[in-house]
């Protein structure tokens, strides 16, 4: 064997050594964090080492700060955050190496598999160690500067000296060092001040929903080669990725049976962020209307099913509203909503709606349509909100129709 090939092998082997426990602990088959090459990554040379900081909203928000080296990165998890205050000792629990590819994940983790939930490219950029590396590494003691796009300056790494139970995870303090970037105490925090992905500019609450890298098939982005830190790139990659997509692209489906409604849940807070869209109660009965129709125009055939949220066949009960969903001109479709009376004021009436069943009172019922579920043989339950009110003007279709024939026939109740 050439003493080159030797060597390279050498340092392949090392790298799959430290990629061990990493792949270990996930499952590829389900989650879409890459696997790591298994070659492993050109080593980076000169001063060019990438760092990245990726805010992880798992079981506990906390932030992985990575540092590129060795063809892989070398991970702490910081539970509050990197912070600009030098009084500010962060403890940062080293976990293990990180494939290089990491750095560029920006998605979700599926549930049940190891830090599942959202991860988020929060900094990123380059870092320059002031020593040897692998010397600090093993004594405990690394200082370096960052040149992101929000950590800049002198930091420090330093491992605590205590006698605790996991050996493998040791404890670390990230500390900044006092320099032009350092801030004052009651300065604000820089992951308040800048809470958001330094790539896509997206909160965790829109990667969330966007579910860009875990819903859709993504094993030929987590297959992607090395990470580059490149922002450019990654702008428009995620631009493309939060693009509205053709239907056509969207995963076939024979038409489903009745599907679950999502519920509403109760907090005690509201949720974070510019990602939430407020909607008004409405209080009614929640229906999905079930579409399906053959034939073009005269000859056209169509079936309509009004199912309540447990899945009960209310066509006959609200027959206006069968008859506007048979006139949607549409090959099929399951579109959730709720059916319910307004008074003189716009407001829903729930009592009005039950006289309208059980007093056969001359009751307007008026549907509002707020989520298309299926259409035309796609699914569409993937898609995040915005994408598809973009897509489809389906969405502020009201459907209004006058109940008082539903009743006429009393064995229906
Ligand atoms: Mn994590």
């Amino acid at each position: 064997m050439a003493k080159t090939e030797k060597h390279r092998s050498k340092a392949a082997l090392a790298l799959e050594t430290q990629l061990a426990r990493y792949r270990e602990m996930r499952d590829f088959k389900t989650t879409a964090e890459p696997r790591g090459s298994k070659n492993g990554s050109p080593r980076p040379r000169g001063s060019s080492l990438p760092f990245v900081v990726q805010k992880h909203a798992a079981t506990r928000l906390h932030y992985d700060f990575r540092l590129g080296w060795n063809g892989v990165l070398k991970s702490w998890a910081v539970t509050k955050g990197p912070s600009f205050y030098p009084g500010d000792k962060r403890l940062a629990v080293q976990v293990e190496d990180h494939p290089i590819e990491y750095g560029d994940f920006e998605g979700t983790i599926p549930k049940g598999q190891y830090g599942g939930g959202t991860v988020m490219v929060w900094d990123y950029g380059k870092w320059e160690p002031h020593a040897d590396v692998d010397r600090g590494l093993k004594e405990g003691h690394l200082k370096f500067d960052l040149h992101g796009t929000k950590l800049k300056g002198s930091w420090a790494l330093v491992r605590m000296h205590t006698r605790d139970a996991h050996p493998d995870k040791p404890n670390w303090l990230l500390i900044k060092e006092r320099d032009e970037f350092a801030r004052q105490e009651e300065e604000p925090a820089i992951t308040e001040e800048a809470p958001d992905s330094a790539v896509s500019k997206r909160a965790i609450e829109q990667i969330a929903t966007d579910n860009d890298r875990s819903w859709q098939s993504n094993r030929a982005q987590a297959n992607e080669p090395a990470a580059r830190f490149d922002q450019t790139k990654n702008a428009k990659r995620t631009a493309k990725r939060t693009s509205t997509p053709s239907l056509n692209s969207l995963p076939k489906e024979s038409f489903p049976r009745f599907i679950e409604p999502q519920l509403a849940r109760q907090s005690t807070t509201p949720p974070n962020g510019s990602d939430w869209i407020h909607e008004l109660k409405l209080d009614g009965y929640r229906i999905q209307i079930h579409l399906h129709q053959t034939g073009k125009a005269r000859n056209r055939s169509s079936r309509v099913a009004l199912l309540t949220r447990k899945g009960l066949d209310w066509t006959a009960r609200m027959p206006s509203i069968a008859r506007a969903a048979e006139k949607l001109d549409l090959e099929s479709a399951i579109v959730d909503g709720e059916a319910v009376v307004l008074d003189e004021k716009g407001a829903t009436s729930f009592a009005d709606l039950q006289s309208a069943f059980q007093d056969h009172a001359k009751m307007q019922l008026t549907y509002f349509a707020f989520d298309l579920l299926h259409l035309n043989g796609r699914d569409l339950r993937g898609l995040p909100f915005p994408s598809l009110r973009q897509h489809l003007t389906f969405r502020a279709v009201v459907i209004r129709g006058s109940n008082r024939n539903a009743f006429k026939n009393k064995s229906l109740l």
